[in-house]
């Protein structure tokens, strides 16, 4: 069964999305389904029981780890691609370049090959090696560039922009940061379907902020539907976001450290982290209400108590999302209250056995594995 999924009739005057911009998502059942794009989409909510039952609260994690690609990005890559073909601005002989630091290359690697695109996806090299090695087995074409600021031309996202132009009419650089096609696939896709499956019976809505796509699509929808719900951005360690969230100014805890580390956000969790505006994110900033920061320490720890009390294995900024339910029931007094709280499951952690979930990798940068941090937060 195709399920086409409306847009929302309220729309601010700065989204620019065309009337088009709805596609089809299949819903998962035991149909026979044409092809692996049918297959994102539609995830289930999954009640975070070991958080659920201590804290008296309802925790939802929209499982994004089961689409086909492993993350919330496989929405964000079909979104682009097609839009793009839309707008005639991808077609047969086309070659799809993106710069991304791991979950997006993945993505828009296996979308493109489902629908006949070539594409070429450059990586930091510091990005854990399985999400390259994925990238590769699509027979996509990887560059690995230096970490760098994105003030630097060699930066993964202005050199697959440089690449995209010198390759000529049939380079298309996806540009999820600034690209709406992102918000877009989160207010058409992501959101309503929180919507369906809440009922509307949803408190907060809590997610970290990569490009800012998911935070604003899920952010705005839910807001113009319910303007008492609470929609709150849980941001990593070195990120700055949360300074523009909570004090009105975009500022790096490395300020001092010069332009080129300014722009880079110390963390090992992967996917999120802001230091600069994007466009994606600026459409979603009038709806957040509230930020929490969440340490390294504090996501390694919640990964390893929902593995293992839950049985679920997710990545890092899945365990970043986790913290800051925890945080905003202790900030808000909801502990009991049975209220619901929904936030994203972004990616499994099998993608990250190199780096997050890697026990002698985290002793080496001085991250605590058995920090008993879970425990305190959910101490009444
Ligand atoms: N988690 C992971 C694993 C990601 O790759 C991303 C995207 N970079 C996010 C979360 C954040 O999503 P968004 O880009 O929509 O802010």
């Amino acid at each position: 069964a195709i399920i086409a999924l409306v847009r929302p009739t309220r729309r601010s005057p700065k989204d620019t999305g065309t009337s088009d911009d709805t596609i089809a998502l299949s819903a998962h059942s035991s149909d026979v389904v044409p092809g692996v794009l049918a297959l994102i989409g539609n995830t289930p909510l999954v009640r975070v029981n070991s958080l659920s039952d201590a804290l008296g609260v309802e925790i939802l994690g929209k499982a994004e780890f089961l689409n086909p690609g492993g993350s919330v990005k496989d929405r964000v890559a079909l979104q682009i691609i097609t839009e793009a073909e839309r707008r005639g601005e991808i077609r047969p002989g086309s070659r799809v370049f993106e710069g991304t630091s791991g979950s997006t290359g993945i993505s828009i690697a296996m979308v493109a090959k489902a629908k006949g695109y070539d594409a070429t996806i450059v990586m930091p090299d510091d990005t854990a090696v399985e999400k390259m090695r994925s990238v590769e087995a699509f027979g996509a074409t990887v560059e690995r560039v230096r970490p760098a600021s994105i003030v630097d031309r060699r930066q993964y996202v202005n050199r697959a922009k440089h690449l995209a132009r010198e390759y000529g009419p049939l380079g298309y650089f996806a540009d999820q940061f600034e690209n709406h096609a992102n918000f877009h696939a989160h207010i058409t896709g992501t959101a309503p379907e929180i919507w369906k499956q809440t009922k509307g019976e949803i408190d907060a809505f809590i997610s970290g902020a990569g490009t800012g796509g998911t935070i604003a699509g899920v952010g705005r929808y839910l807001k113009d539907r319910l303007p008492d719900v609470r929609v709150v951005l849980a941001d990593c360690q070195g990120s700055g976001l949360y300074n523009k969230v909570k004090h009105g100014v975009m500022y790096s805890d490395r300020e001092s450290e010069g332009t080129r580390r300014r722009h880079q956000v110390d963390t090992v969790v992967e996917g999120i982290g802001l230091n600069r505006l994007t466009a994606n994110v600026e459409l979603g900033l009038p709806a957040i209400d509230d930020a929490f920061r969440v340490s390294d320490a504090e996501a390694v720890a919640m990964a390893r108590h929902v593995a293992s009390h839950d049985g679920l294995l997710l990545g890092s900024s899945s365990a970043v999302n986790l913290v800051a339910c925890c945080k905003l029931v202790n900030k808000t007094q909801w502990r009991g209250t049975k209220r619901t709280i929904v936030t994203i499951l972004c990616d499994s952690g099998s993608r990250h056995f190199s780096k997050f979930w890697n026990d002698d990798y985290l002793q080496k940068i001085d991250i605590p594995v058995n920090s008993g941090l879970v425990e305190s937060l959910l101490r009444p």
